[in-house]
């Protein structure tokens, strides 16, 4: 029988991102997808800096660069139209070595992350494939799933199983966790135009009107593509509510049925919910199978990406036994606190919408607002899990090597020491760990002024695994880059 290393279940985002990573560093991967193309509605219109890192490593964030739109930041207003809050986001390429915020359409990425993965051939994908059974037979995990495109049923097995299937997840129903409730469920209808040409005072901003009677919200998108969010009332029925003539006369105070074209409405029940557990055995839980959150943050997918970067390595680093398979014990302890704080944050904010909250009272809910407009990220740190100190698990930044390549072009998938030039001095690196000096990159030192640390020992993810001020602790810290020396492999493509 075939045998993968990891079995992927679901093709959306989160799944397409992870079968990338995992195939990147050699793993023979199986991607399980029920449906025969991507979804094609848009769903997700931002993500951040950091999921452009991420594109980066994949080899796909110059291809949808050009394909988004700049965001100059969340505007909240009352129903009269008076600014109760500016919130700017930071312009301009941060300490990622990409801009804080990017607009984009989601089946944009979805097909460029498809169309890049015809260069992996350790990655089956198989589309049209509905995965119904899973048994976790403590050696590896058997999987049963229906070739609709013959109606055939095919066992197979792998090492893990990841399941990237989405909010109806099969996978957590394995698990058989429970869900935290945070408590925010309600109906928003999205509508999604398309302007005939450029109408400039519709703005650039997002803007959240904070209206009891209906609440809404309005995204720029990329191009001429324009949304928006707007709750639908308990009485009113999900059906006519998505009728044209009640969506026009729900968008009349922005557009006009002759300015734009009606992409698609349809309403949405906004939840917010986190799995308990993200892991049994060898099952694993990624995306929106094991958190969904309203999209006031505009998170969902970017979570998801997240998880797929936080587990990507280590799966490869055990399967290719080079670490305890206890290191994936720390996936959910850091990823599952992290994802919760975004979401209690987004319900947070949805509640202030709903009610017409005052500039402070969106001051509170949202922490960059108040005065860190320039913040590069609202990110919360990662939960406890590898690596030791106040320092470990925090986001480290992209320097730029002195020849104009970012940092992790050069090395992709590898433990990173990023250390003081003197600091350095004489140092010997376990194999396979790459050092960045503030000598060879001068862009560096700002990067660790920014941690107030003189060297740090960063993961393959790019968090880091703890900070140094000496050589005695960073020859500490080393200590813990695993038991085995850390050298994925990297296909030549890259
Ligand atoms: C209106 C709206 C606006 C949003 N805005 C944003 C935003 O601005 N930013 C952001 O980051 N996020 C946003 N999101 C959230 C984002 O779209 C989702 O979080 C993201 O698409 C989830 O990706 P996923 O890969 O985890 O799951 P999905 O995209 O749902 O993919 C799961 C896949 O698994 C497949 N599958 C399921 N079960 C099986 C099975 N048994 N066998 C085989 N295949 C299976 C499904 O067919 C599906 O293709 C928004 C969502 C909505 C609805």
């Amino acid at each position: 029988m075939e045998d993968f290393d990891v079995a992927v279940v679901g093709y959306g985002p989160t799944g397409a991102t992870l079968a990338h990573l995992l195939g990147q560093c050699g793993l023979k991967v199986l991607v399980l997808e029920r449906e025969s193309a991507a979804y094609h509605l848009p769903r997700a219109i931002h993500f951040d800096a950091e999921v452009m890192r991420v594109l980066q490593w994949i080899g796909v964030a110059e291809d949808i660069e050009p394909l988004t739109a700049l965001h100059p930041g969340m505007r909240f207003v009352d129903g009269e139209g008076h600014l109760l809050l500016d919130w700017p986001r930071p312009q301009g390429i941060g300490p990622l070595g990409w801009r804080a915020n990017y607009r984009f359409h989601q089946p944009d990425l979805e097909r460029l992350l498809r169309d890049r993965m015809a260069g992996l051939p350790n990655v089956d994908i198989r589309t049209r494939c509905d995965l119904f059974l899973v048994e976790d037979k403590g050696e590896h995990v058997a999987l049963r799933y229906e070739d609709m495109r013959v109606g055939k049923v095919v066992r197979t097995q792998a090492k893990y199983v990841v399941g990237c299937d989405g909010a109806r997840s099969l996978i957590r129903r394995f698990i058989e966790t429970g869900m935290e409730d945070l408590g925010f469920h309600e109906r928003w209808l999205v509508i999604d135009t398309i302007l005939n040409k450029p109408k400039p005072e519709l703005g650039e901003h997002s803007i959240q009107y904070c209206v009891p009677d209906r609440p809404a919200t309005y995204v720029r998108g990329p191009g001429l593509r324009r949304r928006w969010e707007i709750t639908v009332a308990p009485d009113e029925d999900s059906f006519a509510v998505t009728r044209p003539d009640k969506v026009w006369e729900l968008l009349s105070p922005w557009l006009k049925p002759e300015e734009a074209e009606l992409e698609r409405a349809a309403v949405y029940v906004f939840h917010s919910l986190v799995a308990q557990e993200w892991r049994r055995g060898r099952l694993f839980l990624a995306g929106d199978s094991c958190h969904q959150t309203p999209p006031f943050m505009g998170q969902g997918m970017c979570a998801g990406i997240r998880d797929a970067a936080n587990l990507y390595w280590k799966l490869a680093l055990v399967c290719q036994g080079k670490a305890d398979e206890s290191l994936l014990d720390s996936y959910e302890s850091e990823r599952r606190p992290n994802a919760h704080e975004y979401i209690a944050t987004a319900v947070r904010l949805g509640g202030l919408i709903n009610t017409c909250g005052t500039e402070q009272a969106l001051r509170a809910a949202l922490p960059a607002a108040n005065g860190m407009a320039m913040m590069e990220s609202i990110a919360p740190p990662l939960g406890p899990g590898i690596g030791t100190g106040g320092k470990a698990g925090l986001l480290f930044g992209q320097p730029r090597m002195a020849d104009g390549r970012l940092m992790d072009d050069l090395y992709r998938h590898r433990f990173v020491v990023v250390a003081d030039a003197d600091l350095a001095a004489g140092l010997t690196l376990p194999e396979g760990v790459a050092l960045v000096t503030t000598q060879m990159c001068p862009d560096a030192a700002g990067h660790l002024l920014r941690l107030g640390a003189r060297a740090v020992v960063l993961r393959p993810d790019r968090y880091t695994l703890g900070s140094a001020d000496t050589q005695e602790e960073l020859r500490a810290l080393m200590a813990q880059i695993l038991p085995a020396p850390i050298a994925l492999h990297e296909p030549e493509m890259l």
